[in-house]
This record gives C-alpha cells, structure tokens and sequence, in this order.
C-alpha cells in the first residue's frame, strides 16, 4: 500500500475518533476554546522585537479533511471541524486581539511583529472568508509599530489579485506568507511527507510574490527536520539543501522546525511501531552551523518540543543546555561560541547513529 493510503486511513480513524470522544462529552468546547494568543520577544527581519502569536480555529486544513494531509501534522486535532461563520470568526480574532491589546500598550514598543496561526493557509477563503482576512489587516494597519505581519498559505491559494487586495490594506508593513516547503526535494516532500507541493508550484508562488513591487511583499520557507522515512543524515543534508534553494528562489527568511511526534499522524504510527525517531539535537545544531555560514538570510530553528520523550532529543544532561544556546542564536542570528564548541558524551552516539542509519536507511534510538 502507498504512504498515500495508509496517510489517509490513519487520518480517517484519526477524524472519527476525534468526533466520538467530542460526542460523548456532555460539555462541547465552544468555539473560543479552539483560540490563543500570547506574546514574547522574537525575532523580526532587522531587531529583536515584541510578537504577539494569534491562533484562530477554522473549519480544517483543507488538505488534510481532502487528502490526509502532511504525515507529520496534527492541527486538525485543534480545529473544531465545523464550519464557523464570518460572524463567529470575527469575534474570536477581537476577543484574542482584545485580549492582547489589554496585556501591553503596542505604541510602547518600537517594533512589533504578529503572527496569525489559522492551521491551515489563511489565503485559502475557504478558510477564512475574504471579509475576515480585511477586517484583520484593517485592525493590524492601525498600529504603526506594527512592522511586520505574517500569515500562513499553501502554494495554490497564493495569487497576485490576494496578494495586492491585503498587500494594500498594509501598505507600510512587511507582509509575510510562509509557504510549508518543507524540503527541496520533491519526492520526500510528495511521497514522504505528503504535502502535495512541486517544485514548480513553490517555485511559481515565490515568483508571484516577489513580482509585487507596490508593497513589501515576502516569502517565508517553512522547513521540516527529518520527514518519515528519511535517515538521520539524509535529513540533515536535505535540511542544508532546502536552505539554499529557497534562497536561490528568493525567498526572505527561513523557519526550520524540527519533528515532533504529534498523535493521529503517519508520523506516530511509524514511531510507535520502532520506525521512526525524531532527530537528534546534534543533527539540528549541524544545519545551523552549515545554514548560518553558508546562507545569507534570516532562519529561525523552532525549538519546542526539545528534550521530551517525542521531540528532538540527546541525552538528559545536555538537551535543556543545548535548547537555550538555540534560542540564543535564533534572537542573535549567529552561533553562539559555546554552541560551536559545545561537546557532551552523547554525541558519539550520534556519530554512530549518522554511519549506521545510513546503511539501514533507518534510526536506532537515541532515547535509551
Ligand atoms: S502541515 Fe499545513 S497543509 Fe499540511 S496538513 Fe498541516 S495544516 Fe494542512
Ligand atoms: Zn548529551
């Protein structure tokens, strides 16, 4: 059977199981409940900056309820699956807005950064409706310290018409998508991750983007650290290789996440039948050196999930040390010192793992 299909039957299950277990609940969550928002210091294009994080519910991934959706990727999980009306959704977004707007003055920062999390591509209307993606902008446009505001899309949603109708409505902003590349290889990204993007429609969508000269316009590369099926060091050079094609392509900046283990996916099932890991932190600290050296754009290594039993891993006395130098270098954009020579005895048990996961084109586990 093709990853495809065995993808979408775990999917499926997943779906059903999700609508039982909210069935037998007396109290259904309402749809608020499926919102967040929260804010930190972050890295934006020139400075460290204040980031106000925005999560609104939505019907689903379209991709996901279509296809199954990415091997690796549980937000359906966090969506309500029904459909919610632009009424409803404007109402989360203020409430969340409110919510944020009440935390901190904005016109007291210098630069301020937001990134709208809808699980799904927020340029997809049948998503989130065109009236609620202007409303949004209208309120972001408001605030002059807002410098820069970022959404999420899937390749096919992005075209010039929706590109220059909220481009305008921000004028004076960076607007960002970030696009789930993935990785420049296009069968791990089709076969293996299931993401149903070419190269050539990532290629088409980054061009479209960048032909927009009336507004600040840019591309995002979103980029997965160690797909199923792929060894320890085949992830690490399609990691390094993914950086410069996307900035060969012209995309802006760069946003690595290393795989986390979420329930309901691909992902888990291979995990949890001994064939699949998630990646080492030694092999997430190798692309930063190459990318940081060798790539001259912006790139941000995600690091949740760091040092739990389903996220990136390498041994208890060195992952909270090693998570922290990450951040450090994600708000600094450059290696940290200690980072560069930083040594633990795990590692030989990395090195072991990158020659020997090559010849079984699997992983041993680093979690012992
Ligand atoms: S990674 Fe994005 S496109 Fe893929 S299933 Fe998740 S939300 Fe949908
Ligand atoms: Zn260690």
């Amino acid at each position: 059977m093709k990853v495809q299909e065995i993808n979408r039957q775990i999917r499926e299950n997943s779906i059903e199981n999700i609508i039982n277990k909210r069935d037998r609940k007396k109290d259904k969550k309402p749809l608020q409940a499926y919102a967040a928002s929260w804010a930190n210091e972050d890295r934006l294009y020139d400075s460290v900056g204040y980031t106000i994080f925005i999560v609104l519910p939505t019907s689903g991934c379209e991709w996901a309820t279509k296809s199954g959706g990415c091997t690796m990727c549980s937000y359906i999980a966090d969506s309500p699956l029904t459909d919610i009306s632009e009424e409803n959704l404007i109402e989360i977004f203020d409430n969340e807005w409110k919510k944020q707007l009440d935390k901190t003055d904005i016109s007291s920062h210098e630069n301020v950064a937001i990134k709208l999390f809808v699980s799904g591509s927020f340029l997809n209307k049948n998503e989130i409706p065109e009236k609620v993606q202007e409303y949004i902008f209208n309120e972001f446009n408001k605030y002059d310290q807002i410098k820069e505001v970022i959404v999420e899309s899937k390749p096919e949603y992005i075209d010039e018409e929706s590109l220059k109708r909220l481009g305008n409505l921000i004028p004076n902003k960076i607007f960002e998508i970030g696009i789930g590349l993935e990785t420049s290889n296009e069968d791990t990204r089709l076969n293996k991750i299931n993401k149903g993007i070419t190269n050539k429609s990532f290629e088409k969508c980054v061009s479209i983007i960048n032909s927009i000269d009336e507004y600040d316009i840019r591309a995002k590369a979103y980029l997965l650290v160690k797909p199923i099926l792929i060894s320890e060091k085949q992830a690490i050079q399609e990691s390094i290789d993914s950086a410069k094609y996307a900035r060969e392509l012209g995309v802006r900046r760069l946003a690595y996440c290393p795989a986390t283990v979420h329930g309901g996916t691909m992902m888990d099932y291979l995990w949890k039948r001994g064939s699949y890991n998630p990646p080492w932190i030694w092999s997430v600290i190798e692309i930063i050196k190459e990318v940081r050296k060798n790539v001259d754009i912006p790139m941000i290594m995600d690091t949740a999930g760091f040092g739990t039993r389903r996220g990136p891993f390498n041994c208890k006395k060195c992952n909270a040390k090693l998570k922290s130098l990450i951040i450090k270098s994600n708000l600094e954009q450059e290696i940290p010192e200690e980072l560069e020579t930083f040594s633990c005895e795990c590692k030989k048990k990395w090195e072991a793992d990158l020659e020997f996961s090559d010849i079984l084109n699997t992983t041993t586990s680093p979690k012992d």
